[in-house]
């Protein structure tokens, strides 16, 4: 059995309901992190859940909608950490070992404090009545700057990477697919409608999909061969075969109480499975598909995605 978790469902502008992106799959006995966006820490307590319970976190991109609190959790698992974990390993495209050095190494913006929580005695007793040693370590972790492929595979999971457009070159992008024993789950990160995405999908059970906007909305502002709409979305979902859609970055037109309804009203004659428009702090079941439901699709009248010539 396995679950998601969505600590993030929108995208860069807040609003009451939504801000950023962050989930978590748990399977296995296992949490794995993907993305970190604004409060992620704070949603993660929320849910019982600290740092100290993952040993692995995956970033789709550096907008700040997906890494903003990305600093709050690594120094959140290093100052509580007594030595017992595994060492956290950070996985992102380009530029994210750099990223997280500017942030949390010797010469990083947060030095300042992880520095004095070493070295003042205020903050020696607390890490010894937590049960730490002196001296106390500074923190470290295993980042990875990863493009395309296997870059993970551990007792009963395995994870892919796949470079992916959406606003190269300033940046570039990762979907991430993770394979377990119950679950095989794949996460656009922000992208570009295209066989990419849903090539690393074919076969899995879940497509956990950006879906900004409806395809109207998005085609009239000239932005719809740029991100993930709701047709696309569905396309997408239909040509990979998987059973379920999970709806996340969503703008507020989309996932308004009327926008919910006329979103799965236009993407269920494309895609058969189940769609979930999600809500932050939710969590949803994750299921197997059911191979033999899996209808034929016409790729031809799937006009929204970016085809690679
Ligand atoms: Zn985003």
């Amino acid at each position: 059995m396995a679950n998601l978790i969505v600590l993030g469902s929108g995208g860069p502008i807040p609003n009451a309901d939504r801000f950023g992106t962050s989930h978590v799959v748990q399977s296995g006995g296992r949490n794995f992190l993907f993305d970190c966006g604004p409060a992620a820490t704070y949603k993660l307590a929320k849910h019982g859940l600290s740092s100290l319970d993952f040993d692995y976190v995956f970033i789709s991109h550096h907008h700040f909608d997906h890494v903003a609190d990305l600093p709050a959790f690594l120094l959140t698992r290093w100052d509580h950490s007594i030595g017992d974990e595994t060492p956290l390993k950070v996985f992102g495209p380009e530029n994210t070992e750099l990223m997280i050095d500017r942030l949390i190494g010797e010469e990083g913006a947060f030095a300042f404090d992880w520095k004095a929580r070493v070295n003042h005695p205020l903050s020696q007793q607390m890490h010894q009545l937590r049960g730490g040693d002196l001296p106390r370590p500074k923190p470290e972790f295993d980042v990875s700057d990863v493009s395309t492929g296997v870059i993970l595979e551990g007792e009963g999971f395995r994870v892919t990477s796949q470079r992916i457009e959406h606003v190269e070159p300033q940046l570039q992008a990762n979907a991430y697919r993770l394979d377990t024993d119950d679950i095989s789950i794949v996460f656009t990160g922000d992208a570009r409608p295209c066989d990419h995405v849903i090539d690393l999908a074919k076969g899995a059970d879940v497509l956990v999909s950006m879906c900004g906007n409806f395809q109207s909305e998005l085609e009239s502002k000239g932005v719809g061969s740029g991100q993930i709409g709701s047709l696309s979305a569905a396309e997408m979902a239909a040509e990979a075969g998987v059973g379920q859609l999970v709806m996340v970055h969503m703008g507020p037109d989309i996932s308004s109480e009327a926008g919910r309804v006329r979103a799965v009203a236009e993407m269920s004659p494309i895609f058969q499975g189940e769609i979930i428009v999600t809500d932050e702090l939710n969590s949803y079941d994750l299921h197997r598909k059911d191979a033999s439901a899996s209808p034929r699709v016409d790729i031809e009248k799937h006009t929204h995605i970016f085809r690679d010539m």
